[in-house]
């Protein structure tokens, strides 16, 4: 006999409740029955629901990644979509939008079912596939976006590659229009980045290697930015890391064009000091940036320019990370380390702890038009509970992800994810 709460009905008591969709902040009470939420306020539990304390602990909405790579089909010694999905919801994620760069590639609408199968098989969190912008990420022909999004994808991107092509992007927008769906670029000039393996500046010179110019980005934004109003499309600049490209973007907005970015937390957190050292871990693309660009991000989150957190997550084995600073893979991990490293926004004044949590829920939910990311009456009831407060230090060991390459390991964080339900049920249990 499965008990009230295996079903998915459950009253959590007395948390402090943000639900930034709806602009609520308060203690609170939230009752789930069968998987949705049913009310929100001073509850009592009706007879026989099992009741769970949220007592000094903040009830959010299950977190929604828009930018992971969960490595499946094709790369499952780095990750699978059970292992990516452990780590999701260990930090607190329930939402994720998979990238196309798998092996074959999400460009038919078979690997999107095959995908979806995967993660319903794996039953822990929601997995939403991005479908390529182009065949086979080639940058020429566009892949049949119509069929992509009736399968299930949500927006489209041929991620870990840039669309170099303007005649491409600009046919890729005009027919992602159709649709109403949204086109995520990669902003890299391949011919700038070159055999860059770091961000160009100082530190690059000192370490004598190659740099990426900050230009790589923003001449890609600049560009895509024209074609976003010639084409009246939905454009989002994943993982932004230069203030430039921010400043682009902040002027798009105030044109009223439907333009949007997303910022990771290793590069609103991290500077380009972190590859001092040679750690193959501080090696993505696109790179960790200076000072100044580190704090024109912040600044883009505090004034609403960038309006999502994503991780990026990149596992990588460590055959391809142990390798010289330029031969290594690029891309760090990062689903178990998503809201403490961003909750230290809060605790530096950036951003409010509603906007915080917007950034990683309803903002890139809506953005991918999914109904999730908020605790909405009526809505499913995907929820993380986490304690605010709580000091804990990152141990790459510790991750559930089957890759360790986190640029984080050592750093002492606060906010630590307590339980993560899906639908009302318990899919992480960190008690
Ligand atoms: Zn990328």
């Amino acid at each position: 006999m499965n008990s009230p709460f295996e079903l998915g009905s459950v009253l959590i008591k007395g948390g402090r409740v943000v639900d930034p969709a709806n602009g609520l902040d308060a203690t609170a009470d939230l009752l789930v029955l069968d998987g949705v939420i049913q009310a929100v306020g001073r509850l009592e539990a009706p007879a026989g629901c099992a009741v769970l304390s949220a007592d000094g602990l903040v009830v959010a909405p299950g977190l929604v990644d828009m930018h992971v790579h969960l490595r499946e089909p094709g790369y499952e010694y780095k990750e699978d979509i059970a292992s990516g999905s452990r780590a999701a919801v260990a930090g607190g994620v329930t939402s994720m939008a998979a990238m196309p760069n798998t092996q074959p590639v999400t460009d038919d609408p078979s690997v999107v079912g095959y995908i979806l199968e995967r993660a319903r098989a794996a039953g822990l969190a929601r997995v939403f596939p991005v479908g390529a912008i182009t065949k086979g990420l080639q940058g020429q022909f566009l892949t049949e976006m119509g069929l992509l999004l009736q399968a299930g994808c949500v927006a489209f991107s041929d991620d870990g590659r840039p669309v170099t092509d303007s005649g491409v992007m600009r046919r890729a927008m005009e027919y992602a229009r159709m649709f109403g769906a949204l086109i995520i670029q990669h902003a890299e000039e391949p011919s700038l980045t070159a055999n860059g393996c770091m961000n160009e500046g100082l530190i690059s010179s000192r370490l004598g290697l190659p740099g990426i110019p900050v230009e790589s980005e923003s001449v890609v934004v600049d560009r895509d930015l024209r074609l976003a109003a010639l084409t009246a499309s939905r454009y989002h600049v994943a993982h932004v890391s230069t203030g430039d490209a921010v400043q682009a973007v902040a002027q798009a907005r105030n044109r009223q064009l439907a333009v949007s970015c997303e910022v990771t937390p290793h590069h609103f957190s991290l500077t380009d000091e972190a590859v001092l050292g040679y750690d193959t871990d501080a090696k993505m693309s696109p790179p960790l940036r200076n000072e100044r660009d580190r704090l024109a991000v912040l600044e883009g989150l505090a004034r609403g320019i960038i309006t999502v957190i994503a991780t990026d997550h990149a596992p990588h084995d460590e055959e391809n990370k142990r390798l010289e600073f330029c031969h290594a893979a690029n891309g760090v991990v990062g689903l178990e380390t998503l809201l403490p490293v961003s909750l230290e926004l809060v605790r530096d004044g950036v951003m409010t702890l509603a906007d915080c949590l917007a950034a990683m829920s309803c903002n890139p939910a809506r953005l991918l038009g999914i109904p999730h990311g908020t605790l909405g009456v009526g809505q499913a009831a995907d929820i993380v509970l986490f304690d605010l407060e709580e000091s804990w230090t990152v141990d790459a060991r510790q991750l559930r992800s089957k890759s360790k390459n986190t640029c984080f390991h050592g750093r002492r964080v606060k906010g630590r994810v307590k339980r993560t339900l899906l639908a009302g049920k318990v899919v992480y249990d960190g008690v």
